[in-house]
């Protein structure tokens, strides 16, 4: 007998219903934590679930779990889902899809009228984008126990709203609390967001783990002074301090790339600047990444050392402060297993590989057996309007996570 197929047509349609909730102009969305706007997507999705026989569960956080029953009472959910959060200019699929996915694995279930002995549950994690409320991630976080749920609820926006004010205000403060859901094992679904399964013409991604990442600010001091009179030897420029560490950093990074070396320098600032001033004052921001721990650590001792020869070499004082670490993940060996074992039965094509995004299921992972499944995204491109996998893809995904789930539920 053939596996059981999910309905393609049906999650793209309901992915592009979706998707006109906060639609932009340059067809991308834009539905911010906890607006209106994100409570419409919410509603849409709660609908959705009910009509397909789910009963409903919110948090305190604002998560929703969706939940079908399996055949056994007392036994732990098999937990998949994403985040209905986009960035500003954000795209249709970048966390959608895991949910709506995982809907679509429900309805498939119900279309062909099997019950499995173990519960499902699709969650919509609150917050994952941190672009309305700092940090990220944040409800899969208090979830996992990582955050308090006061220090949660008392993080701002940028015009003072509090998450916990925002949750009334849109109706989704839960009673139940955050954490209680059971779940055995949790599979999310995810676009790439980078280019490497689209260039490897690869079908679908098994991920192993996430990057660890380590961000810092560096503040280097050097001395204003005219661009004119100062001749280029006695100057402490610096910018010019800043472009030497630069190119040491990005060399380093790019000889370990194959162990997941990443650094990113995203954000550099010339403290009041002025076309013919030698900068004194600059800042910038400095992300590293990499797969192993020591690997990371290794990045950082090599960053320290840059940093301490071009000091030394241009006289421009250099400060390094970490303000943010997340240890690398790996995910759990069962879970990658039977994402690996669908994915081989499927006759896809496919590749394991590191995230090197943060996700809901990174902090998911350290309270619940987890892993995630990857599909390509078009030109690598995500938090972006034009972020887009086609409907292939997007049924391939899903029917992994389907078949997975259906597994794993009935093991
Ligand atoms: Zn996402």
């Amino acid at each position: 007998m053939n596996n059981p197929r999910i309905n393609q047509s049906r999650l793209w349609d309901s992915l592009m219903e979706m998707a006109k909730i906060g639609a932009t102009e340059k067809g991308g969305c834009c539905r911010l934590a906890l607006t209106d706007i994100d409570k419409q997507g919410r509603d849409l999705f709660i609908d959705w679930c009910i009509k397909a026989g789910c009963s409903i569960h919110i948090d305190k956080m604002g998560n929703i779990f969706a939940r079908r029953e399996g055949s056994e009472q007392r036994v732990a959910a098999i937990g998949t889902g994403s985040h209905l959060d986009t960035q500003p200019t954000g795209g249709k699929f970048d966390g959608i899809y895991g949910c709506l996915a995982g809907l679509e694995v429900i309805r498939s279930l119900n279309d062909q009228n099997i019950t499995t002995s173990r519960p499902i549950e699709v969650s919509v994690w609150t917050n994952e984008e941190g672009s309305r409320f700092a940090p990220a991630m944040v409800s899969s976080g208090v979830y996992s126990g990582k955050f308090d749920l006061e220090y949660a609820h008392q993080q701002i926006d940028s015009d003072g709203i509090s998450i916990a004010e925002a949750l009334r205000a849109i109706g989704y403060m839960g009673d139940d609390e955050v954490g209680q859901r059971d779940l055995h094992k949790f599979f999310e679904l995810h676009i790439e967001q980078g280019p490497v399964l689209e260039q490897e013409n690869k079908q679908v991604g098994i991920v192993t783990g996430v990057l660890g990442m380590r961000w810092y600010d560096v503040t280097l001091t050097g001395t204003s002074a005219h661009a004119g009179p100062t001749p280029m030897s006695y100057r402490k420029d610096a910018l010019y301090a800043a472009t030497q560490v630069f190119n040491e950093l990005y060399q380093i990074a790019e000889r370990g790339e194959a162990e997941g070396a990443r650094c990113t320098v995203g954000e550099l600032a010339i403290i009041k600047g002025s076309r013919n001033v030698i900068p004194g004052d600059v800042t910038f921001t400095l992300d590293l990444r990499h797969a192993e721990l020591a690997g990371l650590s290794d990045l950082e001792v090599q960053a320290k050392q840059v940093i301490k020869n071009v000091a030394e070499s241009t006289g421009v004082e250099i400060k390094l402060d970490n303000i943010w670490d997340s240890p690398p993940v790996a995910f759990n060996d069962d879970c990658i297993a039977a994402v690996s074992h669908a994915v081989e039965n499927s006759g896809l094509t496919y590749q394991r590989l590191v995230s090197g995004a943060g996700h809901d299921a990174v902090n998911i992972a350290s309270v619940v057996p987890t892993s995630m499944i990857f599909i390509p995204s078009i030109g690598g491109i995500s938090h972006n309007e034009s972020e887009y996998s086609s409907p292939d893809q997007v049924g391939d995904g899903c029917q992994i996570l389907f078949d997975v789930i259906l597994n794993e539920a009935n093991k």
